[in-house]
């Protein structure tokens, strides 16, 4: 079979009888042991995925009607629970540990017609940008192996980068999804807070994360989308609407009311050559009859801390009950219950994520709680604020997905707050609850690929897709499929 291949042609090739479910399958298993150096996949559900793949196949043999991701095989990142599987968040904390339940999402996949083919390598409990802190080793970015993937999905956007599967779920906290997309270059959706039940996603930062989408196309990743979203009731903060049907649909041009943070592209980090294409964009964009509007938005510079106050303060909840009693790695030879803390939590969590949890624990204590949490709780508010009142004029706020392209292995690992800074164009997503999606479009001098973002109200992935399939008409018109 065609190593990339949208949904609908792989679907028309199984209904024609050109390939099958298993034969995809094979192919994958074969690609990810051919391309094992990368370390984009922590485990490969080789026998499972081969047998679902047999069921899928007798289903279409007996002249059923295909299911709406019939045989799509598809990876997930090791934070999202698979019942009967091994789930880790790369982390030696979990080793070992085996889920007893399904995510929402990965529940609906597979009632969808999907395999999930294995679980896919990532940054410690999801904390990072560049996949290096994981227990399992550091991905590698199959477009240049010296440089990182991104993160902290690295291996979920590797395994589409380089054909390991057909489309991935990853977990998109403050840019999981869209950063490594960027760096991949491949497409990457992190839709609207809640639109994806979090049941079943390992927590890193509750009230931020979100459940994303890689894929090679714009269409198949809103088909994926549109097949995990929607109300859930073992979720909470699921939202209650539904998307509108055929969001996977290509649109017909429309002009666009688009708007850019003059303070984004005035930025003194952002690389000259992704400046000088983004000047360019706004011209092309122009031309074709949109709107493309420099607006204020002086709080720029205070989303990265906001986003790492409020991050780690409540990663260091989530993960206390990470304490060698109720999970995973527990410490030998302790005779007292707080050295098996102690001694659990030392050995069992990787230096990152023992740097976040001692920041949580220092912004939630009581001599800095109204200087830190309040204060960035505050600002998260003014932030939300304003972007809805932009987004109330447009349909679109877009800006690079990173201020630079990707960067050589243990460029920054020396330095958290350079790689903190890399985040500063995606946590505004999350900090608002806005959907946001990244297109591959540009090339960097030195051959790396980046992105455009595509930041729409919350709620309005339609309008995204639209803004989306415009701007790949535009630079890329092969990632919409008509
Ligand atoms: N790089 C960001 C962080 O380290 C985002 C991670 C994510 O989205 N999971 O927190």
């Amino acid at each position: 079979m065609r190593s990339i291949t949208s949904i609908k042609d792989y679907h028309i090739a199984l209904q024609n009888g050109h390939t099958t479910c298993v034969a995809a399958v094979s192919h994958f298993i074969a690609a990810i042991q051919e391309k094992a150096h990368l370390n984009a996949f922590i485990e490969v559900f080789e026998h499972d995925a081969l047998a679902q793949a047999a069921t899928l196949d007798a289903h279409i043999a007996d002249g059923k009607p295909l299911l709406p991701l019939h045989g799509v095989v598809v990876g997930i990142k090791d934070v999202i629970c698979y019942k009967g599987h091994r789930v880790t968040a790369a982390s030696k904390m979990l080793a070992g540990f085996e889920s007893v339940y399904s995510a929402t999402a990965v529940e609906r996949l597979i009632a969808a017609g999907a395999i999930i083919i294995g679980r896919q390598n990532c940054d410690e409990f999801a904390m990072g940008s560049s996949s290096e802190h994981s227990a399992y080793g550091k991905v590698l970015n199959a477009a240049d192996e010296a440089r990182v993937p991104g993160g902290s999905s690295g291996g979920s956007a590797v395994a589409v980068q380089a054909n390991l599967c057909m489309v991935s779920l990853g977990s998109d906290t403050g840019g999981s999804v869209r950063q490594p997309a960027d760096f991949c270059g491949i497409v990457g959706v992190k839709p609207s807070y809640g639109r994806v039940s979090r049941y079943g996603l390992i927590a890193y930062a509750s009230s931020f994360d979100q459940i994303g989408v890689f894929a090679h196309y714009i269409n198949d990743a809103a088909l994926v989308l549109a097949t995990i979203a929607g109300p859930d009731g073992k979720d909470s903060t699921a939202l209650q609407t539904h998307l509108p049907q055929g969001i996977h649909h290509t649109t017909p041009h429309r002009p666009m009311r688009l708007a850019y943070l003059k303070e984004a592209l005035e930025h003194e980090g952002l690389d000259r050559n992704i400046k000088a294409a983004f000047e360019q964009l706004f011209q092309q964009l122009k031309a074709a009859g949109h709107t493309v509007t420099a607006v204020d938005f002086p709080l720029l510079t205070q989303m990265v801390p906001t986003y790492y106050v409020l991050t780690t303060a409540e990663a260091s909840s989530n993960l206390s009950r990470y304490d060698g009693v109720k999970f995973g790695f527990a410490a030998n030879e302790v005779t007292q219950l707080n050295d098996l803390y102690i001694q659990s939590r030392t050995a069992g969590f990787g230096k990152e994520v023992k740097r976040r949890i001692m920041l949580g624990n220092f912004v939630l204590s009581s001599g800095y709680y109204d200087a830190y949490f309040s204060k960035a709780q505050q600002v998260r508010r003014l932030l939300q604020q304003q972007t809805r009142n932009i987004l109330a004029s447009y349909d679109a706020i877009i800006s690079p997905t990173v201020p630079g392209p990707a960067w050589r292995f243990g460029e920054k690992s020396t330095n958290p707050t350079a790689m903190f800074l890399a985040d500063i164009f995606t946590v505004h997503a999350n900090l608002v609850g806005a959907p946001a999606m990244s297109i591959p479009a540009f090339q960097h001098d030195f051959g790396m690929p980046f992105g455009i973002q595509v930041l729409s109200s919350e709620g309005a992935e339609a309008t995204m897709f639209e803004v989306a399939h415009e701007l790949a008409r535009l630079v890329k018109p092969g990632l919409s499929i008509n």
